[in-house]
């Protein structure tokens, strides 16, 4: 084990740890250099799409150091703040990471949050400035931060580029010199995290461990500490990054076991591993499971995929343990689910991953918070979804989440910065100055006023240099309604929304005349209202349209004829049905987007 070193690269969204990791791929000739390709550990196309890191990703590298050959295992991490529990979860299996800080952003939100997380799992932090060789690169004061917030000493800093190589070898020459390697002992009984999995429809459920004692083979019979349950390997291995079978995987590695199971519901990132009949075997502390943060109903496009949806949701669950979901009543839609998520990012990407990974095309209600409702009788219901409020008269008070919300900002925007946060009318906490040039400012807001497109506003009035994380505070009171939506007089729950009672009108209003705008035209005149508590409070009627979609051809152009009648059959096809309306799935996919 003295040649093995675990350790991850963690940082804030785009301070370079993909990058980081290419240079390390290269110098370690890890990936021949006519495959190489810029960051390459983003593996899914969504993530080369959007230019983040959604997954941890491992890879092995081999490297030699005076002589002597070291096993490094290093694992990538996504730095937006709705994957942070990938970061937590790797940081469980290593002993070492390097905190990379952009030298022309500074420390930002998710470095300060990223680093508690790295200080709880007691790994040995390497900080390195990154991107020194851009013009505008501050060098000496992002050392100064460092210095001043993270307690590292200045000689201890590195300054590097990712993308030039420059002193890149030194650094990782460093997290050989510095990180400690595993403890543990190859002689005791095998013993293993699960610290992430994926499906895989040839070797079943494939799961990323981190050995801790023994080792173990293909072949070998293990035991599942939580789902007490007993398995036979199929295949041991590593990640080159792709998987790569080996013989044996020992302690201290890093890894993978393929177990044949196609149950997703059987293992849970986590879990502990051991050999079967060591049973007394005390198991690794595992996760706190993440809390869901915000829900959405999911439905598919075609009800027919319902069962599909399902499937896809639970192998899904395997590569990302912080989706929630369960089986939600028939609907407007059809059948669906309801689903927690971590944040509104994290929403997206698992839409996105449907799609792709699952061919599976969605309608998403627009993300909510989760409240709690204390009714007349003294008992509370927690209300996931809008539809689930109870009547007016039933209530006696509403809590909502509020969360503590820190925003770290250049001085030069404070203005600006300040302004949007004023207009979450959330309570005011203070201000630090992290150093003269930069700011930390600490706001309790309730959270549903930051869910939704808060991130991008801070982004844009800052020009990308102020960056956030929130944490959950608690539950307080709020003065809420429900706004529903009425289509020819019936309520349709999946357009309820949840608003402040004081913007409740304003926003039916807006709701009222976007849906007026979207739903086509009907073979009758449609009535669209918005209520609260079977109040009509706005109101709007979609014109009736000719019937007869061949009427305005003159003459027997019959194959003309036919296509237009196709084209309607086909266009009805896809449109949901209900009674006489149809709402085709382009207005839900429209009216949940903001
Ligand atoms: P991650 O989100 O931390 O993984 O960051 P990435 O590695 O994806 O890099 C984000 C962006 O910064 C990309 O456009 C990179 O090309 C760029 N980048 C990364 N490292 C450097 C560097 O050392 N110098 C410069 N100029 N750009 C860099
Ligand atoms: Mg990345």
């Amino acid at each position: 084990m003295e040649n093995i070193r675990n350790f991850v690269i963690f940082s804030h969204i785009d301070h370079g740890k993909s990058t980081l990791a290419d240079r390390f791929l290269e110098l370690t000739n890890t990936i021949p250099k006519e495959k190489m390709r810029s960051q390459f550990l983003d593996m899914m196309d969504l993530e080369r799409e959007k230019g983040i890191t959604i997954k941890m990703q491992p890879v092995r590298m081999g490297y030699t150091l005076k002589s002597k050959p070291y096993i490094l295992n290093l694992i990538d991490t996504p730095g937006h703040v709705d994957f942070n529990y990938e970061v937590s979860r790797s940081l469980a299996a290593v002993e070492g990471g390097i905190l990379l800080v952009d030298a022309t952003k500074g420390i930002q939100a998710q470095t300060l949050a990223n680093l508690d997380l790295a200080k709880k799992e007691k790994v040995v932090i390497i900080a390195a400035v990154n991107k020194i060789d851009l013009a505008h690169a501050d060098i000496e004061e992002t050392k100064t931060e460092i210095v001043e917030v993270l307690n590292i000493p200045r000689n201890e800093i590195f300054a590097i580029s990712g993308k030039k190589g420059t002193n890149v070898e030194i650094l990782l020459k460093e997290v050989i010199k510095r990180v400690p390697s595993p403890e543990g002992s190859v002689e005791k009984p095998f013993k293993a995290l699960i610290f992430d999995s994926k499906y895989d429809s040839f070797k079943g459920i494939i799961t990323y461990v981190r050995v801790f004692d023994g080792k173990v083979r293909a072949g070998d019979r293990v035991y599942l500490v939580q789902a007490d349950i007993e398995i036979q390997i199929k295949e041991v291995g590593y990640f080159t990054p792709t998987l790569k079978p080996c013989q044996e995987l020992k302690g201290g590695e890093i890894g993978y076991i393929a177990t044949g199971v196609k149950e997703p519901a059987k293992i849970r990132v986590g879990e502990t591993i051991t050999l079967s009949g060591v049973k007394t075997i005390k198991p690794l502390p595992g996760y706190k499971e993440p809390k869901s943060m915000v829900f959405a109903s999911i439905y598919p496009q075609n009800p027919d995929n319902f069962e599909a949806l399902k499937e896809a949701l639970n192998k899904l669950k395997l590569n990302d343990a912080s989706l929630n979901f369960e089986v939600e009543a028939k609907e407007l839609l059809g059948r669906g689910f309801k689903c927690g998520f971590l944040g509104s990012l994290h929403a997206e990407i698992i839409c996105e991953r449907l799609k792709r990974e699952y061919n599976l095309n969605l309608i998403i209600s627009t993300p909510s918070v989760v409240y709690k409702i204390m009714d007349k009788k003294g008992k509370e219901k927690t209300i996931f979804l809008a539809k689930d409020w109870l009547s007016e008269s039933q209530i006696k008070e509403i809590r909502e989440p509020w969360v503590k919300l820190e925003i770290i900002t250049p001085a030069d925007y404070l203005g600006g910065v300040m302004e949007i946060l004023e207009g979450l009318r959330g309570k005011y906490i203070e201000t630090e100055y992290l150093t003269q040039q930069r700011l930390l400012l600490i706001y309790e807001v309730p959270l549903r006023r930051i869910i939704i497109g808060f991130f991008d506003q801070l982004k844009g009035i800052s020009q990308g240099f102020a960056s956030m994380n929130y944490e959950l505070l608690g539950y307080r009171k709020g003065n809420l309604v429900k706004l529903d939506i009425l289509i020819k007089g019936e309520k349709e729950d999946i357009f309820s929304k949840i608003v402040e009672r004081e913007n409740a009108f304003k926003e039916g209003k807006k709701m009222v005349l976007k849906l007026k705008e979207i739903i086509p035209a009907q073979l009758f005149s449609l009535p669209i209202q918005a209520a609260i508590s079977g109040k009509i409070i706005a109101r709007a009627t979609i014109k009736a349209r000719r019937r007869d979609v061949t009427a305005p051809l003159y003459g027997g152009d019959v194959t003309r004829k036919r296509k237009l009648l196709e084209r309607q059959k086909k266009g009805k096809k896809k449109l949901k049905e209900r009674g006489q309306v149809h709402i085709p799935p382009n207005v839900f996919l429209e009216m949940f987007k903001s």
